[in-house]
């Protein structure tokens, strides 16, 4: 069977994958407003118990399985030959599969090299999951992402060059009330330049153990409203310039749901967001107690 570690945590889009825990935790770990690792230690899981979870969900769900999901928080940062004996392992046990994915931090697309992630994306591995946050340099800096945007436009590019699909996402209101706009224009921005298959959007919100709870609780966090979110929203869409992205805002942290496929769908996801900020009323927003994270 599969013996889980620890909180289990995947995309939305992956409700319906087989989950592995090919590595244990994030190696990297320090996101100010991330709590998904902040309990386990990083290690890379051992191949062997790998491919005995692999053996027994090949024989309780065999056909079943179309799409595997490579947790836990970045994947991509095991050892590329510990990856290609695994997509093996996992394309000989399900013959329907048709794609494996994993978070990518930038720091594991830093140290992964074209052609490494290229041979991954052959063995299956065909979509990272890439959390942007911002294209706002303070305030990556201000979440310790790590980068600035120039670094997460070029290894996003290193993953685009060996034909990796990339799933991102934006944190909306991290930037506050002082850079809603100028996070809202740089994000879009930064969108742009990488041209990701998929861009959603969440809602930063303060979670228990973080040090954004900590800042939070001293009074240093500037939460926007649903009014405001949605504000910055619709000048981060306004200034998307994309040419083939599903774009959603439907992960459980947001107040408004909406997608299309950009550029498409563009002016009527604008429509929405202008008729809501025209009259805003309560009924127009999810619910608090209906938000997730
Ligand atoms: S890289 Fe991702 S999983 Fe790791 S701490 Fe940052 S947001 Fe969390």
């Amino acid at each position: 069977m599969i013996r889980y570690e620890g909180k289990l945590f995947r995309p939305p889009s992956e409700a319906d994958s087989l989950i592995l825990q090919a590595t244990i935790g994030c190696s990297y770990n320090r996101c100010t407003f991330c709590a998904m690792y902040r309990e386990k230690r990083f290690r890379v899981r051992k191949l062997e118990e790998l491919e005995a979870e692999i053996d027994w969900a090949a024989r309780e769900l065999g056909p079943m399985v179309r799409k595997v999901f490579l947790a836990d928080g970045d994947a991509l940062i095991a050892k590329s030959s510990f990856l290609l004996e695994l997509l093996g392992k996992l394309r000989r046990a399900f013959p329907g599969l048709s794609r494996v994915s994993c978070y990518a931090s930038p720091q594991a697309l830093a140290v992964r090299t074209v052609e490494e992630m290229r041979a991954l994306r052959e063995a299956g591995l065909v979509l990272y999951y890439l959390g942007i946050e911002s294209g706002h340099d303070a305030v990556l800096e201000r979440l310790e992402k790590g980068v600035d945007s120039a670094e997460m436009i070029r290894v996003a590019a290193k993953a685009g060059e060996a034909g990796v699909k990339l799933s991102t996402m934006i944190l909306l209101g991290a930037g506050g009330r002082a850079l809603s706009e100028e996070h809202a224009r740089e994000s879009a921005r930064v969108v742009n330049a990488i041209q990701p298959r998929f861009v959603s959007t969440l809602v930063m919100t303060p979670v228990e153990g973080t040090p954004l709870m900590e800042e939070a609780m001293a009074g240093k966090v500037d939460e926007l409203d649903p009014i405001e979110l949605a504000r910055e929203l619709r000048q981060f869409v306004g200034n998307l310039e994309l040419t083939g992205t599903v774009f959603r805002s439907n992960h459980a942290s947001n107040y408004l749901a909406l997608g299309g496929s950009l550029p498409k769908d563009k002016a009527r996801i604008l429509a929405e967001l202008d008729r809501v900020l025209a009259a805003p009323s309560r009924a127009s927003f999810t619910p608090e107690w209906m938000r997730g994270l």
